[in-house]
């Protein structure tokens, strides 16, 4: 019998070790450097005063297994956005109904694409279950409904599209994301993932909620983590039709929101003039720190969410993204280096405080300014 047949050791499934483990955002300066995290896209508002109450009140409770079900947070999301709360599922941060969606619908052989400078998370639950990842290519750093068209084949089976898209900040109107699921096979799953929706301001754009209701192969993730402020209690949900809702409430764990993130994701999303104001904030900062940052010399790729990547100049090594980033952490500036992403010498900024995002801009000047 060969080693391969009767190995000396347990083996992982095919797929698992050829994953690129995600590494978060950084979190850490030195020593009597104020911090100020730019990393992760989080929300320099922080949650719903609401949702902080909420969240210490299950203080109380916690001998108890929360709802299965999450009953009263999917409650919350279908009076907010006007839905049949069975048509929602809950899962511990958007990240985990991705890997569901890819647990349910994919096996080895299976291919699922998703596009070239797209969310890392695609890929790795794509190989997570031993399917074969298919990177569309982009166009200006744009998703391109063709080039994920021409990559259908009879093996494809799930569509991941972010939009708009992380780390590019870039979006596809409502009409390309229809014309994309027109052009799909009936069986092909198209994953809109919407984690920035609440922040666009764009006429041509849509989470996807329409395309959801009238087709039996799209779901809609979003999250609790970017705009409503509660990345560390890990709150995504999925609108989906009900095939699909069932499958994925099959497959996850009974009780895999715990009470605080149930609780605190309702009030959070009930607190509309906290959202709006994150929102209004953001509208106010996009565009500035797009001009100062483009006055500087750098360039900017303009960005619906609430981040914008920074292209650093090509071919000069001492004012590549590599130096920006580390001359930025040394004064707590800690942005997002975006390589693993195919983007080399380009850094993802979250939209942070007034604070903070005039500290970059300065940090910047002088970073440029330098001889
Ligand atoms: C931040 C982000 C998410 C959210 O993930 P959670 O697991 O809900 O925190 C999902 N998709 C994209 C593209 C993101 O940038």
């Amino acid at each position: 019998m060969s080693a391969r047949e009767n190995p000396s050791r347990p083996v992982p499934n095919p797929g698992v070790m050829e994953i690129a483990a995600y590494v978060p955002g950084k979190s850490k300066v030195k020593p009597g450097v104020k911090l100020h995290k730019l990393s992760s896209n989080e929300t320099p508002f922080g949650p719903s005063p609401a949702a902080i109450e909420a969240y210490r009140a299950g203080a109380e409770t916690l001998e108890f297994y929360p709802d299965g079900s999450a009953t009263e947070l999917r409650k919350a999301i279908a009076e907010t956005h006007g839905l049949n709360p069975d048509n929602l599922i809950c899962g511990n941060g958007s990240d985990e109904l991705l890997g569901l969606l890819a647990h349910v619908y994919l096996k080895p052989g299976d291919e699922a694409i998703f596009t070239e400078h797209g969310f890392l998370v695609y890929k790795i639950q794509i190989l997570a279950n031993g399917a074969t990842p298919v990177v569309a290519p982009e166009t200006d750093l744009r998703s391109d409904v063709d080039a994920i068209l021409d990559r259908v084949t009879e093996r494809t089976k799930i569509v991941f599209l972010a939009n708009p898209n992380n780390p590019t900040g870039t979006y596809i109107s409502d009409a390309e994301v229809k014309r994309l699921q027109a052009g799909l096979p009936k069986h092909v799953l198209l994953v809109l993932d919407a984690a920035y929706a609440e922040y666009v301001r764009r006429n041509d754009y849509s989470a996807g909620v329409e395309l959801v209701s009238d087709n039996e192969n799209v779901v809609m993730t979003r999250t609790f983590s970017k705009i409503h402020g509660l990345a560390a209690l890990r709150i995504g949900w999925m609108y989906g039709p009900a095939h699909i809702i069932d499958a994925l409430n099959r497959v996850r764990g009974p009780f895999n929101l715990n009470s605080a993130a149930i609780a605190a994701g309702a009030a959070a999303i009930r607190d509309r003039a906290h959202v709006d104001e994150a929102a209004h904030f953001n509208d106010t900062w996009l565009p500035v720190l797009t001009g100062a940052l483009t006055d500087i010399g750098l360039t900017v790729t303009p960005s619906v969410g609430n981040f914008i990547l920074i292209h650093f100049p090509d071919g000069n090594p001492e004012k590549s993204a590599a130096a920006a980033d580390a001359f930025l952490t040394e004064r707590g500036y800690v942005l997002r280096a975006v390589g693993a992403y195919g983007l080399p010498n380009a850094l993802r900024m979250t939209v942070g405080s007034a604070e903070a995002n005039e500290g970059v801009i300065e940090a910047l000047k002088d970073f440029m300014g330098r001889a």
